[in-house]
């Protein structure tokens, strides 16, 4: 063999082996676990990853798959039969039994989308209740909500894209109730810097990993008085809304 030939192979192995050194570092140095790794299957003890969003987004449509893991969560719940047609077509819709505390929403008849039920699981187990208890130092006993499904295009208009409510694939909370008797309203205590807003402020952020959609009073007049949390789908996993 050529010694150049020789030298330009050597040169080739060693770029490669460069380059395979450097993915092994930032491996190790982000260390993906499950929730960061887009093809491992969600799970609900996990903490919240990169590839969570992603994974809630991908259970709408997937009706069996995903009762299976709601029914995996101990969450006493009751599967809706279908109802409405079209686009305001329902299959998963469940509603969560009364009274306890894995996903306390109110009213109790709210029936979001199976999809939606998880994200809100992971919400409430990994966001508003730790949020709770370090700033308000008490446990969240309601999710207030002012409902769910409703056949409607976004912002009730006679034309344009329909909106995610006409699915149940979207929740608008307005509120919270905490055991010691307080209530934090994101109408009223979304100003300033008391600790409701700090709360209100926090959960917002962290539904931001969870849902394909939150909007906030941030972001506009419409959404003065709740959080619009959703599961838009939009092709990617790290396309999200988040205002
Ligand atoms: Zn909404």
């Amino acid at each position: 063999m050529h010694i150049t030939k020789i030298i330009g192979w050597l040169r080739h192995s060693i770029v490669l082996a460069l380059i395979a050194c450097a993915l092994l570092v930032g491996w190790l140095l982000l260390k993906p676990g499950r929730e960061d790794l887009p093809w491992t299957p969600l799970s609900l003890t996990d903490p919240i990853g990169m590839a969570t969003r992603g994974k809630i987004v991908d259970l709408t449509g997937e009706r069996d798959q995903c009762l299976a893991l709601l029914e995996s969560s101990g969450l006493e719940f009751t599967p809706r039969d279908p109802f409405g047609k079209d686009q305001c077509r329902v299959d998963d819709a469940v509603r969560a039994s009364a009274g306890q505390t894995l996903l306390p929403l109110a009213p109790a008849s709210v029936s979001p989308s199976c999809p939606m039920a998880i994200g809100l699981l992971l919400w409430q187990a990994q966001v508003v209740e730790p949020q709770a208890q370090a700033i308000l130092g008490s446990k969240v006993t309601n999710i207030e909500t002012f409902g769910s499904y409703s056949c409607r295009r976004m912002y009730a208009r006679d034309d344009g894209p329909w909106s995610e409510h006409a699915t149940a694939d979207a929740l608008d909370v307005s509120g919270f109730a905490l055991a010691d008797g307080r209530r934090i309203s994101v109408l009223k205590d979304w100003n300033g810097n008391a600790d409701k807003a700090r709360f209100l402020r926090a959960v917002r952020d962290g539904a931001c990993d969870l849902f394909a959609t939150t909007l906030s009073p941030d972001y506009n007049a419409a959404h003065a008085d709740h959080l619009h949390l959703d599961l838009a789908n939009r092709g990617t996993m790290s396309w999200r809304a988040c205002r």
